[in-house]
């Protein structure tokens, strides 16, 4: 098993980033409220993730392990319409065949935590007890240690650091109700309590993405037909102007699609923003079976039911946003 799991993490697992990828996702799901990611050496030595969600039974945390264990999904039928972040039940043997994996977990009501390591080779799991308080704590320690080639690939530590730094704002901005605390080397970088308020939602906005797009920005909001968008899109007064900027959400997931940026692109160039990047923060809300999200192994992509719905909703309502902004 181990030879698969690697092979899997070979999709799952590219670098430190995707690894926290991956356990802010297993929070997510889990309904924690609060994640704390600490990094060690830009993730390379250790990158630890505790969460305040509803924690793994005892007998449950070898399951954890497992190749395609998952307790997210039950039949095909579910993975029609996924509403969860993971499904695929990888992450954790695909990470725990490539780096040293702690698991520790309590229930709420549990007298105490409990405690599995794996290094991706054991098929008999040690469970011991452990003091942690409530929810899920997953602490990743040399990864890549046993696949020489793929530790080859990593960049400086600054490097993978500003990956995950950069994952873990756009990862901020999927859920405002959770609080994240980020820390590269014991010195915290991002420290965001759940944002509930409209000032809150704001002041968030801004420290991820800046005051200035803050300033320059145009809210959107806007459902038809079973589909809403909401969020930002910048105006041509904020200067930077970068594909960097660009962050689309759908059902919470942040991914990357040609159509939707193509559709955004279009409704800009329509109305006035002639030859710029276009930068913004969008949420699409749709129907979990309108959308499937089983189209890339680490997540990235989606692929849509029906992509000229989408093309055109997302054109119809930003077009309609911009053009009434228009001076
Ligand atoms: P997936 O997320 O696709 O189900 P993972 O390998 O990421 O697969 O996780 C395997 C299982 O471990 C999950 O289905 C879930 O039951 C449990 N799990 C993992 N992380 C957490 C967490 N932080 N809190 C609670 N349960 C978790
Ligand atoms: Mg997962």
């Amino acid at each position: 098993p181990q030879l698969i799991n690697q092979i899997a993490a070979g999709e799952v697992v590219e670098r430190p980033a995707s690894v926290v990828k991956e356990l802010v996702e297993n929070a997510f799901d889990a309904s924690a409220r609060s994640v704390e990611i600490d990094v060690e050496q830009g993730g390379l030595r250790m990158i630890r993730i505790r969460d305040d969600g509803c924690g793994i039974d005892r007998e449950d945390l070898p399951l954890a392990l497992s190749r395609h264990a998952t307790s997210k999904i039950a039949s095909l039928e579910d993975l029609e319409r996924v509403a969860s972040m993971g499904f695929r039940g990888e992450a954790l043997p695909s990470i725990s065949s490539v780096a040293r994996l702690t698991l520790t977990s309590r229930i709420r009501g549990e007298r105490c935590a409990w405690r599995v390591t794996a290094d991706g080779t054991e098929t008999d799991f040690d469970i011991e007890p452990a003091a942690d308080p409530d929810g899920t704590t997953v602490e990743v320690r040399d990864l890549f240690y046993n696949t020489p080639a793929r530790r080859k690939f990593l960049r400086s530590e600054k490097t993978e650091f500003s990956h995950i730094e950069t994952l873990v704002r756009r990862m901020a901005l999927s859920r405002f109700d959770v609080g994240f605390a980020l820390k590269h080397d014991e010195r915290t970088v991002l420290n965001l309590r759940p944002a509930e308020t409209r000032a809150e939602i704001d002041r968030r906005l801004a420290l991820v993405v800046g005051e200035s797009f803050l300033e320059n920005a145009l809210a959107v909001e806007f459902s038809a037909a079973g589909l809403s968008l909401s969020g930002w899109v910048g105006l041509p007064t904020f200067s930077r102007s970068q594909a960097d900027m660009q962050f689309f959400y759908v059902n919470a997931r942040l991914i990357r699609d040609k159509l939707v940026s193509y559709a955004i692109k279009q409704a800009y160039r329509d109305v006035l923003y002639h030859g710029r990047q276009p930068v913004y923060v969008l949420y699409l809300e749709l129907d979990p079976a309108l959308v499937d999200v089983n189209a890339h192994p680490a997540k990235l992509e989606v692929r849509f039911r029906d992509s000229r719905l989408i093309h055109d909703f997302l054109f119809r309502a930003l077009h309609r946003a911009l053009a009434e902004a228009k001076p």
